[in-house]
């Protein structure tokens, strides 16, 4: 790859950064251990250091090592994960810890090929494992990244065409040192994340400022450049918010695969007339149902607008389907709900009826 800057004017102003402001105080660099730093670069995947730290901190707490990872349930975990989103990611840990206890001896592999054999690790978290607690040279190009070298090199064309990707790759891995690389992947990380914000960039304190193309020539924020995003659907949906004569909520356990896969939440329909269906065939009294107000979600792809309405049985009867539970208000603080169902589940009306306020 061709640059307007050597390497090391490159690699020089980056780590003389990184001394003087980089964050040297990360929860998973105290102490940096395989274990610890995995589980924060799954964290970190589309997630922001300033969202993950309490969720790590709570993780650890509770999974301290990758055996008591392996070793918990699914349920645990995901309660564990719960509002932190893209919950495939916790999955994936849990599926991952099993197989790290089983054929790598409870140690975190360390190479790019059996870490990419992982379920859930692509080749920038793999690189950035490799890079944070191996100190081993390796690539990584998250969006942080991106946004840095696209706008350093003030590259042409959007995000997420083939021949940009390629170039962003051959960039990153041309500026990546092979000693101190820990602190170069962190600085660069740490530079993208708080100094080359998607919008206004702090250009004044970047150290870099002098050779890049974008702030030389351009406005930064115009790059990495993007399609034109198309408004994302709306997708319409009817939940249930069932409660029996124990002051106990109704909640379904969702598929593995799929939005909140393997969390649990409240029965989900795809029209009021398919939720009025169901609670008929239930074939139990209840008071006047009750409409709650809507909540909106918005996802990577589509935008959720969920209808909750508010049922309560006289009795309190059960399920022949292992994937139906009730719940009681104490059950509720063990599970992982996903936050949109979460908020709904806290609205005043229904935490006064589960306490019998
Ligand atoms: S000068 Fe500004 S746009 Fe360029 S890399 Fe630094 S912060 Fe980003």
């Amino acid at each position: 790859m061709i640059s307007h800057v050597s390497k090391t004017w490159f690699k020089k102003k980056i780590l003389n950064w990184y001394l003087a402001h980089g964050r040297h105080d990360l929860p998973w660099k105290r102490p940096i251990t395989p274990y610890r730093v995995w589980v924060s670069e799954i964290m970190l995947q589309q997630t922001q250091v300033s969202t993950v730290i309490p969720y790590f901190e709570k993780f650890i707490r509770a999974f301290p090592d990758v055996y008591q990872l392996a070793d918990a349930s699914i349920d645990s975990v995901l309660h564990h994960w719960a509002g932190l989103g893209y919950y495939a990611r916790g999955r994936n840990l849990h599926k991952s810890a099993k197989l790290i206890v089983k054929e790598f001896a409870g140690e975190v592999p360390n190479t790019l090929e059996t870490l990419l054999d992982l379920p859930g690790i692509g080749l920038s978290t793999a690189g950035a494992i490799l890079a944070q607690a191996f100190n081993t040279k390796a690539t990584i190009c998250d969006g942080n990244v991106k946004r840095v070298l696209a706008r350093f090199h003030r590259l042409q064309g959007p995000l997420g065409q083939k021949a940009v990707e390629d170039a962003l790759w051959q960039m990153a891995h041309y500026y990546t040192p092979t000693k101190q690389v820990a602190d170069y992947t962190q600085a660069i990380m740490d530079i993208g994340a708080t100094i080359c914000t998607r919008v206004k960039p702090l250009c004044a304190h970047c150290p870099v400022q002098s050779h890049c193309q974008a702030y030389q020539q351009d406005k930064p924020e115009n790059f990495p450049q993007r399609t034109k995003s198309k408004k994302l659907p709306l997708h319409l949906k009817w939940v249930g918010c069932l409660l029996n004569s124990k002051q106990e909520i109704l909640l379904e356990k969702r598929p593995t695969q799929g939005i909140w896969g393997g969390l649990w939440s409240l029965p989900e329909f795809t029209s009021e007339q398919a939720l009025d269906c169901f609670i008929s065939s239930l074939g139990k009294k209840t008071s006047k149902s009750q409409e709650l107000l809507p909540l909106k979600h918005s996802f990577t792809h589509f935008r959720l607008l969920l209808h909750p309405t508010l049922y309560h049985f006289k009795s309190a009867f059960l399920f022949k389907n292992p994937n139906f539970r009730w719940v009681s208000a104490q059950g509720l603080a063990t599970l992982g709900l996903p936050t949109p169902i979460q908020k709904i589940v806290n609205y005043d009306i229904i935490v006064k009826k589960m306490r019998k306020l």
